[in-house]
């Protein structure tokens, strides 16, 4: 079976964990599998070069941060070509240039256009191991360029899918659970999990997986899997692939955004000028607002609401009257935003019902409700969040049953 390794900023952070990944990239490769890695920048890297950067100021140009950035990864990925060499085993770093990494000229989100993969095959071919620069890319004009925050995930998945091989992802953490076992201790390990639903997971706040890597692993059937670095046992980690059972588990997971705060505004005329002045505030503000929902009043007017962060909200109160929407408006910070996620609410009912009266039954009241085809988010007060997940885990069998 051949392989993709991608290893995580944190599973790199040192020289001896670089050492003991050569280990275990050799042992693969022992093992008769060709395998292709990718690596992000060693431990808070990146971060720390932003920091150094932002010391010239803001509104830094997006190409140089670029060039800045990807020195990160250059660094991880000659470590590790050379402690495999030291160990006997042949291998080659390659940046996204060397790699062919070919994107678009969006500086800081550069999407993959095309992997020119001569470049790599030919090292696979001659029986190296490329040790691929994460993270980065070159547009047609030769710019570097780097693909977001997490990107090394979507460089792993695109590599793998470009060979037509498995892309295993290696973090810190040993997979993909029902809740965040921080909120949650009892919180299961899911040994599979659908890619839509990881999807909504990811974007919904579980932070382990990059969204836009589960999605290109959908889009090609890349065969994903998440697990704790240097751990062999694939029985200890996450596969996030599309056949399942769903008629056993309805709810596989709930995620949790914090910092929710809820907009309302009342008395607006529906689907008139003051919704869309309201938007363009939002618009213009660059805020990034969710769970919008509105309500007709008999009389032609509405009651619009929507949730945001809790500093956005109060930008916008701020700075709405100067920018042209007078009505009031009514925040309610505090809250969080609770996901119910699921690629077998699709098959069964009644969901959303048992949901809500497992909160009243735990006393927790409820604002927001919004859907998707495999969710149901609702919003409830942040002081309330411990106590609704227990309840809603232990509903849905998310958590392991305490002992008597
Ligand atoms: N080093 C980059 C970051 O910190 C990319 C990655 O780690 O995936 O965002
Ligand atoms: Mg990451």
């Amino acid at each position: 079976m051949n392989v993709v390794h991608k290893y995580g900023g944190s599973s790199v952070a040192t020289i001896e964990k670089i050492k003991a990944v050569a280990q275990r990239v050799a042992e693969v490769k022992r093992s008769g599998s060709n395998i292709a890695v990718v690596a992000s920048a060693m431990g808070k890297t990146t971060n720390e070069l932003i920091a150094l950067a932002s010391q010239l100021g803001e509104d830094l140009p997006p190409r140089e941060m670029d060039s800045l950035l990807s020195t990160g990864e250059q660094k991880t990925v000659t470590l590790l070509a050379m402690a495999l060499s030291a160990l006997g085993v042949p291998a080659v770093s390659l940046t996204g240039f060397q790699g062919g990494f070919v994107t678009n000229q969006n500086f800081r989100h550069a999407k993959i256009k095309d992997i020119r993969i001569e470049a790599v095959q030919k090292y696979i071919d001659a029986g190296y191991v490329p040790v691929l620069a994460g993270f980065q890319g070159i547009d047609e004009e030769g710019n570097i360029t780097t693909l977001g925050r997490g990107g090394s995930d979507t460089t792993a998945v695109a590599l793998a899918a470009k060979l037509g091989w498995d892309c295993e992802i290696y973090t810190d953490v040993d997979g993909v659970y029902t809740v965040d076992p921080r909120r949650c201790p009892g919180a299961k390990k899911l040994a599979t999990v659908t890619s839509d639903e990881m999807m909504e997971m990811a974007s919904l706040g579980a932070g382990v997986l990059e969204t836009r890597s589960v999605e290109l692993a959908k889009k090609y059937g890349v065969r994903l899997y998440l697990g704790q670095s240097l751990e062999p046992d694939h029985t200890k980690g996450t596969y996030i692939m599309d056949q399942m059972n769903f008629e056993e588990m309805p709810v596989t997971g709930i995620s949790i955004r914090e910092d929710c705060c809820m907009v309302t505004a009342r008395g607006l005329q529906a689907g008139g000028a003051p919704v869309n002045a309201l938007f363009s505030v939002i618009a213009a503000l660059d805020i990034n607002v969710d769970m919008i929902s509105q309500q007709m009043g008999a009389d032609g007017s509405c009651i619009l609401t929507f949730s945001c962060s809790e500093e956005a909200a109060k930008t916008l109160l701020e700075q709405a009257p100067q920018r042209g929407f007078a009505s009031p408006l009514e925040l309610q910070p505090g809250l969080c935003k609770l996901s119910l996620v699921g690629a077998g609410m699709v098959t069964h009912s009644g969901i959303a019902g048992k949901a809500f009266a497992v909160l009243q039954e735990a006393n927790v009241p409820y604002y927001q409700i919004t859907t998707s085809e495999i969710s149901i988010s609702l919003t409830i007060d942040a002081q309330n969040a411990e106590r609704a997940i227990a309840a809603l885990a232990a509903a849905f069998d998310l958590c392991e049953e305490e002992e008597a």
